[in-house]
């Protein structure tokens, strides 16, 4: 394209194309269909501009975009954490995607049109302190796909920097690959719970994080995996998820987790000298429940399990955690619930020397890890994918995952 400057002297003509963008003119493409967060359980199905080819960068017609919890934090709640998106520009959503390379920068010598790449969705800055210490994941001012004020990926075309578009095989199909990032999320679960060989391994939560984290516990040689969920429909799911190294189910036991009954929070001992409070007695019932997990799953000698992941989110499903997790264990939370819980068993934590911690996004080497563990099938992630969407029916995708009685639902993102 050229743009007239006239500055009243002279009359000439800037050419500002790039090869870029001529590269993309020359492709002919139809509008760039996106799905925009308007507001709270609001979207819209409309064209947005053409993305940027940058001169490091590779342009991507989208193929497959997995939905997932947090999506559903933005759609129904405006944003992990409550971040507000009222007097927000809407942006598109999405940050779990695959695609085709359709063209590629100037610069760019890693990949060739046609390739299939899977996209991260993480822009770090490089330049904060935890960049700088090598945790681009805790960045303190990441850009991340279909965060609030960050464009998504659930659109038809994406354009990111060619070394954030890792390759994978051409034989991974599209809806499976459309799962590698929270299969990149699970690689970075096990790396901060430190999972290890024949180590015992108990996940609250059996949706789409809970299930990959225990087919990746799975693939690192877990002794024993089991479930909680208190979903009856979830459990079911997680007791049939095989695994394609044995054919064998992944997990060895998954338990329906009944809520703490309020009223064990609420009855006294009748004692004068009983200073327990609600919390304690929600405490000590999750440690009941527990020791009798521990007695029917043969790990009461061990007193529990090595690695708690704690998937679900919920107050409940952390008590249970911490009860479960054997002295010297580690507990992760993994699962978005609210701000905050009410509840931190803080003698049990001290007693047992726990390390209670963290997890967010991913870290350089989990998107290979987790290409690398779908191409040699170690695990399998096509048995979690319940339902497809084509984009244009992006809303009721997001109302099936809100209904929870889906695994993974993965949207089109060409069928508009
Ligand atoms: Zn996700
Ligand atoms: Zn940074």
């Amino acid at each position: 394209m050229t743009h007239t400057h006239i500055d009243g002297l002279q009359h000439m003509q800037v050419d500002t194309s790039t090869p870029e963008d001529i590269a993309v003119e020359a492709l002919g493409l139809p509008p760039n269909t996106a799905c925009l967060l308007v507001q709270t359980r609001t979207i819209a199905i409309q064209p947005v501009p053409l993305p940027r080819l940058q001169p490091d960068g590779v342009l991507v017609q989208v193929m497959a975009n997995g939905i997932c919890g947090s999506d559903m934090h933005s759609y129904l709640s405006g944003g992990v954490g409550g971040r507000p998106i009222a007097g927000q520009e809407p942006s598109v959503m999405g940050h779990e995607a695959a695609g085709v390379v359709i063209a590629v920068g100037s610069q760019v010598s890693s990949h060739v049109v046609g390739d299939h790449v899977a996209i991260e969705p993480g822009l770090p800055c490089r330049k904060c302190v935890n960049c700088k210490n090598g945790r681009m994941n805790i960045c303190t001012s990441i850009r991340y796909c279909g965060a609030p004020g960050t464009h998504g990926t659930l659109s038809r075309y994406y354009a990111l920097p060619a070394d954030m578009a890792p390759l994978i095989p051409k034989t991974i199909p599209w809806d499976v690959a459309g799962s590698i990032q929270p299969l990149a999320i699970g690689v970075q679960i096990g790396k901060r719970a430190d999972l290890r060989a024949h180590q015992t391994v108990a996940i609250f939560g059996c949706g789409p994080i809970g299930l990959i984290t225990a087919a990746v516990a799975h693939a690192y040689s877990a002794k024993k995996i089991i479930g909680f969920d208190i979903k009856p429909s979830r459990v079911a799911f997680a007791k049939k998820y095989k695994s394609p190294l044995t054919g064998r189910p992944i997990f060895d036991n998954v338990f329906i987790l009944d809520p703490l009954a309020s009223g064990q929070a609420n009855g006294s001992s009748g004692h004068d000298d009983d200073h327990t409070t609600p919390g304690d007695r929600l405490w000590l019932a999750a440690q009941k429940n527990m020791l009798s997990i521990m007695k029917v799953t043969n790990m009461s000698l061990d007193g529990g399990v090595d690695r708690v992941i704690e998937a679900s989110g919920a107050q409940d499903s952390m008590l249970h955690g911490i009860a479960l997790c054997k002295d010297g264990g580690v507990f992760l939370q993994v699962g978005l619930g609210h701000i905050q819980t009410n509840l931190f068993p803080t003698i049990a934590l001290t007693n047992k020397e726990l390390d209670v911690r963290g997890i967010t996004r991913y870290t350089a080497s989990c998107f290979p890890s987790a290409i690398e563990m779908l191409d040699r099938g170690v695990v399998d992630l096509a048995p979690l994918i319940t339902a497809t969407y084509p984009l244009s029916q992006s809303k009721d995708a997001f109302e099936a995952v809100a209904a929870s009685n889906d695994i993974k639902v993965i949207i089109k993102n060409q069928e508009v």
